[in-house]
């Protein structure tokens, strides 16, 4: 039977990090997942400056290639619209920044270059159409069940890291309770367009706050070859209190709002409408305990207020393997201290987006005053948040 140090459950951006930043630390994994790659996920394809600064940190020539492909669009801005056609917009073409502080890369491309760039004769490997089906403890650590090209096959593992994105399996064949509330939840839909028009020459993410969305909201934003992905996203307690239909609510919105509609004049879906689950941080999750960690939405990674997951995915892979780095040299398998410090880490983040997602819940509709509250928080948010993060990482 295979033995192994740590099995990672999952390739997407938060399992392929984690595989790189071991094959660094030289420790000895499996990184698995049920599905062939390059394979697609149901996403806004946004990346921001925490995706380029974990791919920096993984290697300085990983971001150069990454920045060189030319499915990654270099995105120079972002604009948050209001329902009133009021705008916040920041363009960086001017700024001496040594790459684009954002870029849109379609999740089929993104994924597949993490997975494509792994090292081949490192401390890991890869093994695609490999699903996790069972999983027990015993005195070495576990042994993992697997589906592999639809054979059953057994592996032991002293460690395993649940990486497999919104649907939890690793909690689930543990016996662990896995926290999923509706509150700690955003339901979000996406479309790939072609012949979208308006976007700012900058490329910029374009976001939309229109009245009947909010606290969701809606996006377009640029891809390469003239496409775009196009959706909204709301909070799952909303779309239940207002017994809401995110498709119909898009195809309103698409029709009737005075700013989208004229870039949809001349354009063309390019697939039927596709939703997703996205679990957003709390400390109230339980991301750690002896032998497994959960990283990524398997953790519930996402950031409340804009559904942003790549970035914060990729940030709890890299925390997480400074802690298995500690463990091995322990032997120590208590994976705890790593929960401590992603909630650490992402403490002002989780206190500020969940304020300003409150702050959006009904304001902008009440009255004036109210809705310049609101308008100088989605500010203070801008240039806290996505823009000080790129300026620091400089
Ligand atoms: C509509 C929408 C828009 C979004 N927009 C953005 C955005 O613009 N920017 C941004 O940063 N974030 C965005 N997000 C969030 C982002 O998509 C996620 O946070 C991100 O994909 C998390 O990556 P991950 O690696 O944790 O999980 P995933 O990308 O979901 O990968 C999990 C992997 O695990 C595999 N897997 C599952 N079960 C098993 C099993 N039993 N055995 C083996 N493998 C398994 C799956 O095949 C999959 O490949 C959006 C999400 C949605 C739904």
């Amino acid at each position: 039977m295979l033995k192994l140090d740590v099995c990672i459950v999952g390739a997407g951006p938060a399992g392929a990090t984690l595989s790189h930043f071991l094959h660094k630390l030289n420790i000895d994994h499996l990184l698995i997942d049920k599905s062939e790659f390059p394979r697609d996920k149901i996403c806004g394809d946004g990346i921001t400056v925490d995706v380029l600064n974990v791919l920096k940190r993984i290697n300085p020539e990983l971001l150069e290639k990454f920045a060189a492909q030319s499915e990654m669009l270099p995105s120079w801005g972002f604009c948050f619209h209001g329902p009133k056609g009021q705008e916040i917009r920041y363009d960086f073409r001017d700024a001496d920044f040594p790459v684009a502080p954002f870029y849109t890369a379609r999740r089929i491309d993104l994924d597949d270059f993490l997975i494509r760039e792994l090292p081949e004769n490192g401390s890991g490997r890869f093994w695609s159409k490999t699903e996790l089906i069972g999983l027990k403890r015993n005195s070495e650590g576990f042994e993992v069940r697997l589906k592999r090209n639809g054979e059953e096959e057994t592996i032991q593992s002293k460690l395993v890291i649940g990486a497999e994105g919104e649907k939890p399996v690793v909690t689930r064949y543990l016996g662990l309770e896995h926290f999923r509330e509706k509150e700690h939840l955003l339901a979000a839909i996406r479309i790939y367009y072609k012949n979208v028009q308006g976007f700012h020459p900058g490329d910029h993410l374009e976001f939309f706050f229109d009245k009947d969305l909010l606290p969701g909201y809606f996006w377009a934003f640029p891809l390469s070859n003239n496409e775009a992905n196009v959706g909204l996203g709301m909070l799952s307690t909303a779309i239940s209190a207002k017994k809401i239909n995110l498709k119909k609510m898009f195809e309103q919105v698409v029709e009737r709002n005075p700013y989208i509609q004229p870039m949809f004049e001349n354009a063309e879906a390019l697939e039927k409408t596709k939703g997703w689950g996205l679990p957003i941080m709390t400390p109230k999750r339980r991301i750690a305990g002896e032998g497994y960690a959960l990283i990524g939405d398997a953790g519930g990674m996402i950031e409340a207020f804009t559904g942003k997951g790549i970035g914060p995915g990729m940030m709890s892979a890299r925390i997480l393997s400074e802690h298995l780095e500690s463990a091995f040299k322990s032997g120590n398998f208590d994976l705890s201290p790593y929960h401590d410090h992603m909630y650490r880490y992402y403490q002002s983040e989780i206190k500020h987006t969940y304020r300003l997602q409150k702050s959006l819940k009904h304001t902008w509709i009440l009255n004036p005053v109210m809705s310049l509250a609101s308008w100088s928080a989605l500010t203070k948010y801008a240039e806290d948040r996505m823009i000080r993060d790129f300026l620091k990482w400089l």
